[in-house]
């Protein structure tokens, strides 16, 4: 896929990660990118950077709790019937706290789900669409495992899983539209920096252990992730898992 003049929508673009993707898709020449995110203070801000670094009503930003479904499909909606279009989604909110588990299933797995559901339904030739690409995030912690989190290692491995088998031919034959999954490596970002705090006193002491093991990981850009993503964008194939780890290019890993 060629970029240029594509309309994407981000899901948790407000910061981190997200906010680098959102940036290289303006720099390859999106021509809009809907930012949507529960943060109104840190998307507005991050929104007004970008109109002035890449022109005028390039990005807009949208307050969305990608746990309410409503709020997630006005997203797709808005950007939709503004662009009178909509080529790439990225399901990339997520956070690391099993202090909150059930509202990490919700935004890491759940939302993921039905943001690949809502862009089958805005984005399927099935549904009138041109097809496209959803991109959906989950984590080297998605294929490997670590003490201390055990239930954000599910929600990524969940996310490898339900990207896999939305990315099979049989989706792909009759909406046109390709899922791949992005699985990052440890990236210097907000999650990070404050998993410890969030990870201590989880059930115990034991949940701290996350939180010392990210600490003492060297950590990429996460300027490199959204190079590997603009990469993925343009040469991934359906159903395809790809690594970006410790600043080097992305690749592709094959599961059996
Ligand atoms: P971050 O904490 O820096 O940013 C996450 C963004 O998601 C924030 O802007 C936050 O406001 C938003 N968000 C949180 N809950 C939301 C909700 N309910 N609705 C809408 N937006 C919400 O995190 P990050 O490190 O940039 O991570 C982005 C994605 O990459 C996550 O899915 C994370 O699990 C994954 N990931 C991160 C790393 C890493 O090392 N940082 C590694 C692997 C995977």
């Amino acid at each position: 896929m060629d970029i240029k003049g594509k309309v994407a929508l981000v899901t948790g673009g407000a910061t981190g990660i997200g906010l680098e993707y959102v940036k290289e898709l303006l720099k390859n020449g999106a021509l809009h990118v809907t930012v949507a995110d529960l943060d109104a203070r840190k998307g507005e801000n991050a929104v007004k950077d970008l109109n002035t670094e890449f022109g005028k009503g390039r990005a807009t930003f949208l307050k969305c709790d990608v746990t309410k479904p409503d709020e997630l499909e006005h997203a797709f909606k808005m950007t939709h019937s503004t662009n009178k279009a909509l080529d790439i989604v990225i399901n990339n909110a997520g956070i690391l706290d099993d202090s909150r588990w059930e509202l990490e299933i919700a935004i890491n797995v759940t939302a993921v789900a039905r943001g690949t559901i809502l862009a089958f339904q805005y984005m399927g030739k099935d549904k009138g669409g041109k097809g496209g690409v959803v991109a959906n995030i989950a984590s080297i912690l998605g294929l490997q495992n670590m003490a201390g989190c055990p239930v954000y290692v599910g929600t990524k491995h969940a996310v490898v899983g339900l990207s896999r088998s939305f990315g099979m031919p049989y989706h792909f034959d009759r909406t046109g539209v390709r899922v791949i999954t992005m699985c990052p490596g440890v990236t210097d970002t907000p999650l990070i920096s404050e998993a410890h705090h969030r990870q201590v006193g989880t059930w115990g002491d034991w949940g701290e252990e996350c939180g010392r093991e990210l600490d003492s990981l060297p950590k990429q850009k996460p300027e490199n992730v959204a190079k590997g993503m603009i990469h993925m964008i343009k040469k991934a194939a359906n159903g395809s898992v790809w690594v970006c780890e410790g600043g080097k290019p992305v690749y592709e890993v094959h599961i059996p």
